[in-house]
């Protein structure tokens, strides 16, 4: 199976630098970005991203801003959410704007990685059906 594409964005740097390399270590790329800002302006140069996992409480522009622009810029990219305690309500207002799931930091790297390759999956699945009703659509212009 390929293995997903992803992209950190967590104003907590040593949490990325270790997430990232653990992620690797199960052969996982993921590039990262420290604020949400960061993390749009490295979504338009890498758009073949599969999933974004995304923390919810940074400075400047927050992880719910962040998700909003996201689905605006790349909508079959699927984000994870990452929340403290203090801040689920907000990973499910993520969930209602469209992100994949979230998960309660310190996150579990194998609950990660499993999470992460379902929404990959998911993002696969709905590219394969955009296909299919692409090539059904040309199909249909001959059927005349
Ligand atoms: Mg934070």
């Amino acid at each position: 199976m390929t293995a997903p594409f992803i992209m950190l964005v967590d104003d907590e740097a040593d949490f990325v630098e270790t997430m990232v390399k653990r992620l690797g270590k199960r052969n996982i790329t993921a590039i990262k970005a420290f604020s949400g800002e960061e993390g749009l302006e490295t979504l338009k140069t890498n758009m073949m991203l599969d999933v974004i996992v995304l923390d919810v409480k940074m400075p400047g522009m927050d992880g719910i801003e962040a998700l909003r622009e996201i689905k605006k810029t790349s909508p079959l990219t699927e984000v994870i959410m990452l929340t403290a305690h203090a801040t689920v309500e907000s990973a499910i207002d993520g969930m209602k704007l469209g992100a994949y799931d979230y998960m309660m930091k310190p996150c579990d790297i194998d609950m990660l990685v499993g999470k992460v390759t379902e929404a990959a999956q998911k993002k696969w699945d709905h590219e394969e059906k955009i296909k299919d009703a692409r090539a059904k659509e040309i199909m249909s212009r001959y059927e005349q």
